[in-house]
């Protein structure tokens, strides 16, 4: 023993030195990485500032030259479909102009054309109607020439002409319905011509119409008017300088007639694209003519490989001009900074762990030092912009570190505990482990004492029997007697070893049978008998008759003579014994009670353990293994039974067996 000792100690100090070190470290390693977190913590930011500020610059190339394409697509592929870019890429504004730098998207036309005069076969006609109006002042004889003139017209630019003329003798000779008509033909019919002054025939048709105020046609001067301004804005009626004028003139009169809310809803729309393509117009006509005119070339990186972009400054916001030239017409787009930002930054990144703001600065000035920002350039396209990134908390590093530092905290706490449970199993274990060796080498010594005991009485006896020394017939019987009881115990001791071994290493198997219960008690208590008179037993049996059960009777017979046994044993003055079996209405009860040494309290438990014995002064003597009262509790419980002890010192113990009835 002495010898297995030593390393077992060892190696415990040997453990508890490895976690205490470990422990030691790692806790040193935790209040440095917690004292370093708040740089790291800031670092780590940064980082992901600086990377999602990458990808919000990289998107936003993406983004311009997928308007480039998708301008490309719709436009340069030949059929200019320029309304349609506008639905699909509302960022952009699309424009194309002639070689002679005329705007065709948006259709404009500076006034003061010259436009053709009309052809010969109507000139003597017309010439007559404009004398007989404006020097003669004779608007009926006009209207003669004029539809004379009419009647040998062959051409839109000739009729319309002539129409609009009608149009307005009538108006001078108060024939209103008249006038509402040729106004209407020239609206329907010859919407796009031009004046010789450059203004289309239809502005002055509407102009004329809605100021006729003729209230019985007042719809269809409503539809007209709609469908006028469904023209501008799609480019069939030509945008002029005067259009402005015209514009506000309807939509003063559009809010003096009676609108459907759908009506109301287009003519707004309508007139809003309008007013958009002519403030195109006055903004970049100029800077678009120019630049086309020049040759200039771009200086920028052409957008996605091919299209050539200038940076122009509208209002003082940077905008992007992409021109490309085929065919000697021009076509290309504007786009402002402010509408892609808005556009790429409407769906951001994410953050790993944290929620961020995203500015865009103009001018380079640095970050301040205190706040957690990272400032990068946007584009090549605009320099002096900057994207700035700052976390949306404040608070964040501190809040970060808080977090860290709980779980480095709890993490560190758990492991200490950990490693100081795994400590205490271990002793806990080694000492269990430790007081088993005890016990069984105890037992060892016990066993070989016990079994030797009833062994030297047979022997004496029997040596007296062989040897003829009993005087007579009856003190041989007596021997005899002895040598067969002492057999019996030493049978029961062996019993009660091959009962632990045996069950130490696989189940016994029982053999119930129904069972007197009341002729076992009664045959157990004769076979015991000789031992309570050796010594000299008060003995009491109060047993109920005819008690059945199904039982291993041999195995109860050893629980009850194991239990008569201690009593005996352990009753070293007042030797009283009384056994009872009764039964009540669910539970047969057998009860082994004696007067003797008793149990101390805090070992009543033990008692039924596996080589457990009571130490005390009064049974220092007496011998045993240890195993009498754990082979009986086996037994019962093999029965689905209890057994339970009740024991005060000195005053004795009362063992009850329960067992289904
Ligand atoms: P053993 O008798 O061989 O020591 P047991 O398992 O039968 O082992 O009993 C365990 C211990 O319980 C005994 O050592 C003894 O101290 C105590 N004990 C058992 N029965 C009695 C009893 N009737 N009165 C007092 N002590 C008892």
């Amino acid at each position: 023993m002495a010898n297995l000792k030593k390393p077992v100690s060892r190696l415990i100090l040997l453990f508890i030195l490895m976690v205490v070190v470990s422990g030691g470290i790692l806790t040193f390693l935790s209040i440095n990485n917690i004292s370093n977190l708040r740089l790291l913590t800031e670092k780590r930011i940064q980082e992901s500032q600086l990377q999602i500020a990458g990808q919000i610059s990289t998107q936003f190339q993406e983004k311009l030259n997928n308007l480039a394409e998708e301008f490309s697509k719709n436009v340069l592929s030949g059929s200019a479909r320029f309304d349609s870019i506008v639905r699909s890429a509302p960022q952009i504004r699309p424009f194309l102009i002639s070689k002679e730098k005329e705007f065709l998207y948006p259709f404009f036309i500076e006034s003061g054309q010259q436009i053709a005069k009309p052809a010969t076969n109507i000139l003597a006609d017309f010439m007559n109607g404009e004398a007989d109006e404006f020097q003669k002042e004779n608007p009926k004889n006009a209207m003669a020439h004029y539809l004379s003139a009419l009647s040998k017209s062959r051409t839109p630019s000739d009729s319309a002409k002539v129409v609009n003329a009608l149009g307005r003798v009538a108006v001078k000779i108060k024939q209103s319905e008249k006038a509402h008509s040729w106004y209407k033909s020239v609206l329907v019919n010859f919407s796009g011509e031009l004046s010789p002054s450059g203004i289309p025939y239809s502005y002055l048709a509407i102009s004329q119409l809605i100021n006729l105020n003729l209230l019985a046609n007042q719809n269809e001067i409503i539809a007209l008017a709609e469908n006028f301004i469904r023209q501008l804005a799609e480019n069939q009626i030509p945008l002029t300088p005067g259009t402005q004028t015209i514009l506000n003139d309807l939509s003063g009169w559009f809010s003096t007639v009676q609108l459907q809310e759908t009506q109301q809803k287009a003519v707004v729309n309508l007139l809003e694209n309008i007013n958009s393509k002519l403030s195109f117009i006055s903004v970049y006509s100029n800077e678009i003519r120019v630049i086309t005119a020049s040759g200039r070339k771009s200086e920028l990186p052409a957008l996605s490989g091919k299209y050539p972009v200038f940076a122009i400054n509208v209002n003082g916001k940077p905008e992007l001009l992409v021109i490309t030239s085929e065919s000697e017409m021009s076509s290309g787009f504007v786009v402002r900074l402010n509408d892609v930002w808005s556009e790429v930054t409407s769906h951001l990144p994410g953050a790993k762990d944290f929620e961020y703001s995203v500015d865009l600065v103009s001018g380079s000035a640095p970050a301040r030092p205190d706040e957690l920002a990272v400032r990068t350039e946007l584009s090549t396209y605009f320099p002096l912009h900057r994207i700035v990134i700052k976390p949306a908390n404040e608070k964040l590093v501190e809040k970060f570190i808080r977090k860290r530092s709980w779980t480095y905290g709890i993490a560190l706490v758990l492991l200490l505990g950990g490693m100081l449970l795994g400590i205490v199993l271990i002793l806990r274990d080694i000492s269990r482990e430790k007081r088993m060796a005890d016990m069984q080498s105890e037992f060892v010594a016990n066993v070989t004492h016990e079994l030797k005991t009833p062994l030297t009485s047979i022997k004496m006896f029997a040596e007296t029997i062989f040897l003829d020394r009993a005087k007579s017939e009856e003190t041989r019987k007596k021997y005899a007697n002895i040598i067969m009881k002492e057999s019996e115990v030493l049978k029961r001791k062996i019993d009660n070893i091959l009962e632990y071994s045996v069950r130490k290493n696989e189940s016994i198997k029982y053999r119930m049978k129904e069972t007197n219960l009341s002729l076992l008690v009664g045959e157990v208590m004769d076979e015991m008998k000789y031992w309570l008179d050796i010594n000299k037993f008060e003995m009491k049996t109060e047993l109920d008759q005819d008690i059945f059960a199904r039982v291993d009777p041999e195995a109860i017979k050893q629980a009850l003579t194991n239990l008569i046994g201690n009593a005996i044993k352990y009753s070293p003055a007042d030797k009283n014994l009384v056994v009872r079996l009764k039964k009540n209405a669910e539970k047969i009860v057998i009860e082994v009670e004696d007067k003797g040494m008793g149990i101390p309290k805090d070992q009543l438990n033990l008692v039924f353990e596996k080589f457990y014995r009571v130490r005390t002064n009064e049974n220092e003597s007496t011998t045993g293994t240890g195993l009498g009262l754990s082979v009986t509790r086996d037994i019962v419980q093999a029965h689905n039974g209890e057994i339970s002890v009740e024991s005060e010192i000195n005053k004795g113990t009362k063992f009850t067996v329960c067992l289904n009835s």
